[in-house]
């Protein structure tokens, strides 16, 4: 929707909205929100909300704490009533310093250099993501507890199916917050569960995969389940990916399409998924930003490992699927929900247009099943998170994309996380060890 300040100011009246919620979202992913009451729309329109942003991540090395939080009026909602009782109204908003600059830190905004960057050579890029999640079960104090929600595998039905009910609950919410709503299904795990959305532009979709997350929780939690997103919950089973399927357009058409080549993709889209394959190792870093993200990426579990790009194998990095004309795109299949979103939108995109800028060659497309090829003719994603943040250490073009402020404290972030992870003695090491 596109909103003036006085249509909104209407609704806000119209519909007695009693607080104002800023979203924005930090450095590691998750959204943040200050709540206002509803005298305070003025300063709010007016770009005047301020707030001490020491606290958050990604903002922790500014000496100057207080930011402002500028709505985009584009995404003020009034939240539908089933996810709150009370009557609040949101925006998502990005993040000023007091000088009146785009702050550095802002992901949003990293995101939105991005989308400039390929205006400027000509393109606009849509974004389809496929979020899963798992449902788990609560204990009497209301606590997540490692139990499933039910023991279905794909596409099983209910009463096998424990999640249809909360999955349409969740299309139900999503829909009055404007989604365009797709397919739902059972996923491969038991407790495991993906509910599709319509592909729109970046800053849209980054934006959507936010709210998503967030009515899933909400959703969830009604209905007495603990949804998580985390990337590999159970050891031996399939995890949660979030596929991201692009689609590049110029003047209008499909930049993807050539009816002309010979499989019917145009030499843009080679450039482009070359550039992504290319710096996979760094993008990873950002993709699957976690320790528990790279359990995921193993073979056997419809994850990929391979940095190679394929019209059908789950095994590589890139899918094409057969779709063609105004839908012809690829899939990137690493990422995973844990990852923020705006930041990987931008370093998928500035890897992609880096591809183009250099006329990069992607190479045949694969047709073994890589997960049984053992030699090292094809390389491999990183198999940790150590591995992945040394690959985006040393990739200049990923850390331009990030910036300096926010490619400085998300590396310390993160190396910190993993030393901190490696000095744990787990369970495994005890059982297997003890009795050496
Ligand atoms: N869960 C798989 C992954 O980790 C994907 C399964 C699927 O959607 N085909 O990516
Ligand atoms: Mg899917
Ligand atoms: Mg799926
Ligand atoms: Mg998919």
């Amino acid at each position: 929707m596109n909103y003036t300040k006085e249509n909104i100011k209407q609704i806000v009246n119209d519909e007695k909205v009693e607080f104002i919620r800023l979203e924005f979202t930090d450095m590691l992913g998750d959204t943040k929100n200050v709540e206002l009451p509803i005298e305070e729309i003025d300063s709010v329109l007016n770009d005047e909300a301020m707030f001490d942003s020491s606290s958050i991540s990604g903002f922790s090395e500014i000496q100057e704490s207080d930011m402002f939080l500028v709505p985009d009026l584009d995404t003020f909602k009034v939240l539908p009533n089933n996810v709150d009782e009370d009557c609040i109204a949101r925006f998502i908003c990005d993040i000023y310093t007091p000088d009146g600059e785009p702050f550095d830190g802002d992901p949003r905004y990293i995101l939105k250099r991005a989308m400039k960057e390929a205006k400027d050579l000509g393109y606009t890029v849509n974004v389809g993501p496929e979020p899963e999640f798992f449902l788990f079960k609560l204990n009497e104090e209301g606590y997540p507890v490692r139990k499933m929600n039910d023991r279905a595998g794909y596409f099983d039905a209910s009463p096998k199916d424990k999640g249809d009910k909360v999955r349409r609950d969740i299309v139900r919410t999503l829909k009055k917050f404007g989604f365009e709503m797709e397919a739902s299904h059972h996923e491969v795990a038991e407790g495991q569960h993906e509910i599709n959305f319509r592909f729109d532009d970046m800053l849209k979709t980054a934006d959507n995969i936010q709210t998503f997350k967030n009515v899933v929780k909400d959703v969830a939690t009604n209905h007495d389940y603990h949804a998580t997103f985390m990337p590999k919950p159970i050891t031996g089973g399939n995890g949660s990916g979030m596929h991201c399927h692009l689609s590049l357009f110029a003047d209008g058409d499909s930049a993807f399409y050539d009816q002309h080549s010979e499989d019917e993709i145009s030499d843009t889209m080679k450039h482009f998924m070359a550039g992504i394959l290319h710096h996979a190792n760094g993008i990873a870093a950002i993709t699957n930003p976690n320790v528990n993200s790279y359990k995921r990426l193993v073979p056997g579990y419809e994850a990929p490992v391979s940095v190679a790009w394929s019209h059908s194998n789950r095994s590589c990095m890139i899918r094409v699927p057969m779709t063609r004309g105004m839908g012809t795109r690829f899939e990137v299949r690493h990422p995973d929900p844990t990852a923020n979103p705006y930041l990987t939108l931008a370093v998928l995109i500035q890897a992609g247009l880096e591809g183009i800028r250099k006329n990069m060659d992607p190479g045949e497309a694969e047709t073994r099943n890589l997960y049984e090829v053992s030699d090292d003719s094809v390389p491999t994603l990183p198999t940790n998170l150590k591995e992945a943040l040394k690959a985006l250490k040393k990739d200049e073009v990923l850390m331009e994309a990030l910036g300096e402020h926010t490619s400085k404290i998300y590396l310390e972030e993160k190396e910190q996380e993993w030393n901190t992870y490696s000095l744990q003695v787990s369970q495994w090491e005890v059982d297997e060890y003890m009795n050496k």
